[in-house]
């Protein structure tokens, strides 16, 4: 396809992510194009094509069962960067409340104009499939060398343009196993509280590319050595803070994510987010639990308090926000275990999702080894063991969990967000 543009007359190159895996010697998972032909005219050289977007117009072209994504060159937003007449250049929203930058995002530019606009010199390269050769405007090749990733210009002011960059710099540079410039992670402690200013729904796209990933573990560490994590889920971080031992269920979370990532197995964003909101449900039970209610009661006041509050920040769309929410209801029903109900929990749609929830809960002390074993052995019995397993069951917990006086002690919880 890039032969396709060049016979008619236009450059083009291979950039981007594609460029850059190929060329550390990882899998691209896909492959952009930049062209100096602009959307309307690379319609016309490609049968099957689409033009998409209305702020950053792209062609999107279809080659066998793929879509390439054909961008024309851009320039970088350059005015406001460098203008040293702006006094509020430490007000976050300046750059991108103004509506400036949209317009600014589709003025085309040359090939070097368009390397400068991009995030990490390491993804400006450009490859150029007739001769093989790699146009490097930014030092990209060196840093490549060196397993390094480094921002194009100013750290603080493309943080500023646009803070997902941050979330951008960890995440690439654990796929790639190359360390963070210092000059691109020193600012990001004091500017991670930027991403408060990020739209939700595309914070959730990126926290989905930071977890669902098999890079998951190394990614939450750094996101927290950042202050990044904190940024996004400040209700986690001060859970964390408080009750420490629940983040065994996060860390539980991502290890099997990231296992089932390089094993092909499916994951899903509700398991996820049941887990990195745990430890705020824990925290805002705790309370009401000692103040007599049952789990099951405790969740429902507080559950969709946690969820609406965290939102706000990183979108959770409501398919997987309720399907988050029942893991959490199941979990005590795994303490009633006698008679037909065992059976029908494990008939439950979400059984399998809450019952590996459950076992996270376990490594973090929060639930009874003997609990998870239980329905281990009961998930793998025959229909006859099942009953003899059931007829046997210690008498069911939920509710009677350390309850000391019947009412009032818990009332105070109810303020509590
Ligand atoms: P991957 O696809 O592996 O997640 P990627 O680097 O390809 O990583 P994309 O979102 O596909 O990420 O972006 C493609 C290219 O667009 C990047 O390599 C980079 O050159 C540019 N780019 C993406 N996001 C930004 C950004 N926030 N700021 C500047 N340039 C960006
Ligand atoms: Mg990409």
């Amino acid at each position: 396809m890039l032969y396709e543009l060049g016979r008619a007359g236009f450059q083009a190159y291979l950039v981007g992510g594609g460029v850059r895996d190929l060329l550390a010697g990882l899998q691209p998972k896909d492959f952009d194009v930049a062209t100096d032909a602009e959307p309307e005219q690379v319609a016309e050289v490609f049968r099957r094509c689409r033009l998409i977007g209305r702020r950053f117009r792209l062609a999107h072209v279809r080659m066998g069962p793929e879509i390439i994504e054909v961008a024309t060159f851009r320039a970088q937003p350059r005015a406001s960067d460098e203008d040293p007449e702006h006094e509020d250049d430490d007000d976050p929203l300046h750059l991108t409340d103004d509506g400036g930058r949209i317009l600014r995002d589709n003025v085309y530019g040359s090939l070097e104009d368009d390397a400068f606009r991009r995030d990490f010199t390491i993804n400006a390269l450009y490859y150029r499939v007739t001769d093989f050769s790699v146009v490097d405007y930014v030092g990209g090749m060196d840093d490549m060398r060196a397993k390094r990733l480094r921002l194009i210009g100013d750290p603080d002011t493309r943080y500023r343009e646009d803070p997902v960059r941050m979330l951008r710099a960890v995440r690439i540079a654990n796929k790639l196993g190359f360390a963070i410039d210092d000059s691109a992670a020193a600012p990001i402690a004091d500017m991670a509280g930027l991403l408060a200013e990020v739209p939700a729904a595309r914070l959730f796209d990126e926290v989905l590319k930071l977890f669902l990933s098999a890079d998951a573990e190394q990614n939450y560490a750094d996101l927290t050595k950042h202050g990044l994590f904190a940024a996004m889920f400040p209700m986690t971080a001060n859970a964390l803070a408080e009750h420490p031992a629940t983040e065994a269920v996060i860390r539980g979370a991502l290890a099997g994510t990231a296992l089932r990532v390089r094993e092909d197995r499916p994951v899903t964003p509700a398991f996820l987010y049941a887990a990195l909101l745990w430890p705020v449900v824990y925290q805002a039970i705790t309370p009401r639990l000692a103040g007599g209610e049952s789990v099951a009661q405790a969740l429902t006041a507080t559950g969709g308090d946690i969820v609406s509050e965290q939102v706000d920040l990183v979108a959770i769309p409501r398919r997987f926000s309720t399907p988050m929410r029942e893991i959490w209801q199941l979990q005590p029903r795994f303490e009633r275990r006698r008679g037909k109900r065992p059976m029908r929990l494990l008939e439950h749609p979400r059984f399998r999702a809450a019952y590996d929830f459950l076992l996270l809960r376990v490594a973090a002390g929060d639930a009874e080894q003997e609990l998870a074993d239980w329905w281990t052995e009961f998930q793998e019995a025959n229909p006859v063991e099942r009953k003899v397993a059931a007829d046997n069951a210690p008498a069911g917990r939920e509710g009677r969990r350390r309850r000391r006086g019947r009412r009032g002690g818990g009332r105070r919880s109810d303020k509590q967000r």
